[in-house]
């Protein structure tokens, strides 16, 4: 390692990370006028000129395989994915934790699925509602104006449904489900279960000065006429526009520095490019590097003021680690046989799905489980890859040449999958904590997870198969694919779905948490946390959204505080 590097310049504010919460912190803070530094271990991203959208299929190696570090498509916007060259990580005995990471300017917004939930108010107090895990020390009301602001910023379409604990958004107009979402709404609506618009932070008309998507379906590739939300093209460009916005990619942040006076006094990181430590100094440091990213620096800034890690007085950080659960069941609709050919590409992502419709059951304590769940389903004749004919030989009884072409295109298109998004309740076996033995490329200790689901996630995942199979059946079709009890019920490995948060809880007793309603740390006044750490529960109503209206809050807070000399 070369010699230590000083900054002189000191910042109003540094930010770690330029993802979902980095990026909001960033637009919230400069917009107030603060002077921001923002430090970004990937590189930097352009989405209009870097984007893969576009590129064909048959240009890609290995005839368009996934490739096993990632997932969606072979030309996904990820740098980085299940493993980051470098930067790994390690699972205690018996665990088997996932964890997906994109190095890269925008983090995993710029591939992520889009899916904007609010979470209800029963989200937010879950521990009142049936006594398992904990409640939030913030209601929906106190996030509700935040949502509408990160709506009414990043375009989110959806439609005013008025169902119970789904609260309506600020919406731009859905697009019109595809064939085959109507087979399966029409399933669906025999079997009680609502089916209705889906709500993903892409554009349907002009917004904002960003045009309305073109219907390519290939949002995970980055848009390069931004019509979908990613920070580095809806955030971030705004936030330079001020000039008040320092951005430096490849800068690996190691610690949180601390001063005499036990305050954050700016952060270590390594110049990723020249391998130099640098220190960089701010008045107050916001850690938006992901849930876990965040924990661990936590934990590697140690200080005889904080020597279990800063922020971690109340020996929380790493702890209630929590993921959604995942199942998912494949069906083949003979509804979708022999169609001629259309267009399925429609928004990168699903144009209806499935919202949980059981909470009047579970009051009256009807299911083996507490919490909720979502379905999400996809299907229909999407641009081809190499494996997509996979299992067809043996729907037309195998074949070789002219004949099982021809059986392959009548079956084109008739494949589909519904899949669980469901609510994991926190649990003292889920946390994450610094594996002693092992380092990183730049020297920084690494994280060790520990996982297990509990009995009312696993009961969530056997409810899933059960009702997938009755959509599937209803909808005159056929499982092709399912999970039984020997499987337990095709349960996710925590962390698969990518929603880990709640490492860094909010709380009112600094005993039993690690931040303030605010997300500002117990032990240390000017740290701010704006990524899901914080987060008290993870119901399946997937978590960005909500990660960005209180990172959004936070961020406010944080500029209403310098201005009343607070911190
Ligand atoms: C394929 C996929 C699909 C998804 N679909 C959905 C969805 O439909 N809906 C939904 O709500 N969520 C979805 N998610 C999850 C969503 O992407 C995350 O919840 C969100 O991006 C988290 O925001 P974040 O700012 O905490 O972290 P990130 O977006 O991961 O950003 C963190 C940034 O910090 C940087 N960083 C990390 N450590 C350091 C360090 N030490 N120093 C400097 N920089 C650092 C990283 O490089 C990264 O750029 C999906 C994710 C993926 C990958
Ligand atoms: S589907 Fe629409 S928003 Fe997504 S990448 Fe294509 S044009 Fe852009």
């Amino acid at each position: 390692m070369a010699n230590l590097k000083k900054d002189s310049k000191v910042y109003d504010a540094i930010i770690v990370g330029s993802g979902a919460g980095g990026g909001t912190a960033a637009y919230v803070l400069t917009q107030a006028g603060a002077n921001c530094l923002m430090l970004e271990a990937g590189d930097w991203f352009d989405t209009a000129t870097q984007s893969k959208w576009g590129s064909w299929f048959y240009n890609a190696p290995h005839r368009a395989q996934v490739p096993p570090n990632t997932i969606f498509d072979a030309y996904m916007a990820a740098a980085g994915g299940w493993q980051v060259p470098g930067e790994p990580y390690t699972n205690a005995p018996g665990s088997d934790f996932k964890w997906f990471r994109s190095r890269m300017l925008g983090g995993r917004t710029n591939s992520w699925g889009r899916i904007s939930l609010r979470f209800g108010p029963y989200d937010f107090k879950p521990y009142s509602r049936d006594g398992k895990g904990f409640d939030w020390p913030i209601s929906y009301e106190d996030v509700a104006p935040y949502y509408d602001k990160v709506e009414e910023l990043i375009g989110v379409f959806g439609s005013i449904e008025n169902i119970e604990n789904l609260p309506n958004g600020k919406f731009l107009p859905p697009p019109k489900p595809r064939c085959y979402e109507l087979v399966v709404q029409k399933a669906c609506e025999k079997l009680g279960i609502p089916c209705i618009p889906s709500r993903l932070a892409i554009l349907t008309r002009p917004h904002n000065g960003r045009l309305h998507c073109h219907y390519v379906c290939q949002c995970g590739r980055g848009c390069p006429m931004s019509s979908n939300f990613s920070t580095p093209t809806v955030m971030l460009p705004p936030a330079l526009e001020t000039k008040k916005l320092e951005i430096r990619c490849g800068a690996m942040v190691r610690e949180v520095l601390v001063g005499p006076d036990g305050l954050a006094a700016g952060v270590s990181y390594i110049d990723k490019k020249t391998r130099q430590e640098v220190q960089a100094r701010g008045k107050i440091i916001v850690l938006a590097a992901s849930a876990c990213e965040t924990a661990r620096l936590l934990l590697n800034s140690r200080s005889s003021r904080h020597p279990d890690g800063l922020g971690n007085s109340s020996g929380i950080v790493g702890r209630y680690l929590m993921d959604n659960v995942g199942t998912h069941v494949g069906g083949f609709l003979p509804a979708m046989m022999d169609l001629p050919p259309h267009d399925c590409d429609g928004v990168g992502g699903m144009h209806l799905y499935m919202p949980w419709w059981n909470h009047q059951k579970q009051f009256r304590h009807e299911l083996p489980f507490s919490r909720g769940y979502h379905i999400e389903f996809g299907g229909g004749r999407h641009m081809p890859v190499v494996n997509t004919f996979q299992g067809t030989e043996r729907f037309v009884g195998g074949g070789y040449g002219a004949d099982f072409k021809r059986a392959a295109r009548k079956l084109y298109g008739a494949s589909m999958f519904l899949a669980c998004r469901g609510e994991m309740i926190p649990n003292d076996d889920c946390y994450c904590e610094i594996d002693k033995n092992v380092v990183d490329e730049w020297g920084i200790p690494v994280l060790k997870f520990h996982w297990k689901w509990s009995d009312d996630e696993l009961q969530m995942a056997k409810h899933s198969q059960e009702t997938f199979r009755e959509i599937i059946e209803t909808a005159g079709g056929q499982v092709t694919k399912r999970a039984g009890a020997d499987e337990n019920w095709g349960i996710s490995r925590g962390g698969a779905i990518i929603h880990e948060v709640g490492t860094t809880r909010m709380g009112n007793d600094r005993r039993t948490s690690v931040v303030n309603p605010h997300c500002q740390a117990w032990d240390c006044k000017n740290l701010f946390i704006a990524d899901g750490g914080p987060m008290v529960s993870n119901p399946d109503k997937n978590v960005t959204l909500t990660l960005m209206a209180v990172a959004w809050r936070t961020s406010d807070y944080i500029a209403d505080q310098v201005k009343k000399l607070n911190v």
